[in-house]
């Protein structure tokens, strides 16, 4: 029999922290329930800590998802681990995710008073102290505790393994090896989870979690390293997503498992056939595109172009396919709904692609379906998709765009006007810009008196031609918090002006949760 990995998924802590985007708990749960669908065993759901934000989406997605342990990180502070306590209070399998830095440049870097101690060995004597206090007192809050060692793969050796056989017995369920800077390479960082379960006494008491990331493009490799090494919990996000470069991609890590497990004899529980969509999910709510070069999830990850190629696959698809589409979850395009499509028939279609809607979000899609219909003929599962992540679950609408006009073209100065309602009142207001998307963008900034700052637009097509829905995503920043704003339709314009609103809807909404 082959063992099972645990898959541990961090999309909403280590994924959201680096986006530079904070993700409202709404948009958290939806995110965390297909996370449920998918099957991971863990949902790393925040920080509560951090921000009374996270710590309500940690307690919403604790009392709502059910399936997975639910698991929220601290520092080994008191403060930190008592947050995690409260927020898991109603979670059915609560685990708190507790640990400090294990290299030397972590301890001499990050412990500079010197309430830590004089010298670097007075200091790394107080930081295992905190550590094994820290595992203790979140004992004391839940019975699945993981311990990090961050930074572990730059850490003395010898200082690691005293840490690590600490932290086990002081009560940790799992030890997490973190390669926080993604500084090793496949063979060492092997080598290290080898070495640890060799020479830590009591490692059989604990589960290895790996948790590795891509600054050298190496995060899945080190992660399969360590699998082949002894490790049974794998930590990752959905398209790869985190700090900086980013941390190892869950869904290669999965296919990988999957497709090679003649080699690595092992498996995980993950339901691969919703890969793809936690995918585009993840991608459309927190605006990141995945590259269509992307492993397993990009656009091209499963189309053949050159001739030789073609001509094999279509002779015997084996020949250049090692993964099959519908494993992950990608049906072929098809066009499947035009405007005489009625609600039965939407609703129908919406399901066989994983969709339940409730009777009132069914009302709110329909009218956005026709529209769309109608403009464009044919609807693709892939239009349905990006109505369906436009129109569900938006904030409390401050502001609703009523009407738009554009005036532009080669020798025109772009012009635009827009009527916004806002509360029950109607404000029109005009603008010229730089382009009409500039000049919409403006105008929708005057109506509106916001100071947020537009910092990121980004377009792409759902479908192919020129007739395709075009899905926008905007970054928007006031007084330091950023959003990302999304819209859909067949005009990019239109498209661009709700994604700007949905942006500071976002903010506005943000505003009223947290009055000053
Ligand atoms: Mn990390």
């Amino acid at each position: 029999m082959s063992e099972k990995i645990a898959v541990f998924d961090t999309t909403l802590r280590d994924g959201e922290q680096a986006a530079g985007t904070r993700l409202g708990s709404r948009e958290k749960l939806l995110i965390a329930a297909q996370l449920a669908k998918l099957q991971v065993d863990v949902i790393e759901a925040g920080y509560p800590a951090s921000s009374p934000e996270d710590f309500e989406s940690v307690q919403l997605i604790a009392r709502e998802i059910a399936g997975p342990a639910i698991c929220a990180l601290s520092r080994a502070v008191p403060g930190d681990i008592e947050a995690c306590g409260k927020a898991l209070a109603k979670a059915a399998r609560p685990r708190i995710h507790t640990g400090i830095g294990a290299s030397d440049i972590h301890i001499a870097g990050k412990f500079q008073d010197e309430r830590y101690g004089a010298t670097l060995g007075e200091k790394k004597a107080t930081v295992l102290r905190m550590a094994i206090d820290a595992v203790k007192l979140a004992r004391e809050y839940a019975d699945d505790v993981e311990f990090y060692a961050e930074d572990a793969g730059r850490a003395d050796l010898a200082y690691l393994l005293e840490m690590i056989e600490a932290a086990i017995d002081s009560g940790a369920t799992v030890v997490n090896i973190p390669d926080t800077t993604g500084y090793t390479v496949p063979e060492q960082y092997g080598c290290l989870i080898k070495t640890l379960r060799e020479r830590v006494p009591n490692i059989a008491r604990a589960v290895v979690s790996v948790h590795c990331h891509d600054d050298l493009g190496m995060a899945v490799a080190n992660t399969l390293a360590g699998v082949l090494n002894g490790a049974r919990q794998v930590e990752g996000t959905i398209n790869g997503i985190g700090e900086r470069a980013g941390n190892a991609a869950l869904e290669e890590v999965v296919m990988a498992l999957r497709t090679r497990a003649d080699y690595f004899g092992v498996h995980t529980g993950v339901d691969t056939r919703e890969l793809h969509r936690t995918s585009r999910l993840v991608s459309d709510m927190l605006g990141i595109v995945v590259p269509p070069n992307k492993a397993v999830v990009g656009a091209n990850a499963f189309s053949h172009s050159s001739g030789i190629h073609v001509d094999g696959f279509l002779k015997e698809r084996t020949t250049y396919e090692i993964l099959r589409p519908e494993d992950v979850g990608i049906q072929e395009s098809r066009v499947v709904l035009t405007a005489r499509t009625g609600r039965h028939g939407l609703s129908d279609r919406l399901r066989k692609l994983g969709y339940t809607l409730t009777q009132q979000e069914l009302n709110q899609i329909y009218p956005r379906f026709l529209v769309v219909a109608d403009k464009k003929q044919e609807v693709f599962d892939e239009d349905l998709i990006a109505i369906l992540h436009d129109q569900i679950h938006p904030v409390p609408e401050l502001y609703h765009l009523e009407y738009l006009h554009i005036n532009s073209g080669t020798s025109a100065i772009p012009t635009a006007t827009v009527r916004l309602r806002i509360k029950d009142a109607m404000r029109e207001g005009a603008a010229i810009g730089d382009g009409p998307v500039d000049a919409v963008c403006k105008a929708i900034a005057a109506v509106t008196g916001t100071s947020a700052r537009l910092e990121r637009y980004e377009i792409r097509a759902v479908t192919s031609g020129t007739e395709a829905m075009g899905e926008v995503s905007v970054q928007v920043e006031e007084e330091g918090r950023k959003v990302v704003g999304r819209g859909a339709s067949t005009d990019v314009i239109e498209a661009s002006a709700r994604a700007y609103i949905d942006g500071l809807n976002k903010l506005a909404n943000f505003r009223r949760s947290r009055p000053r």
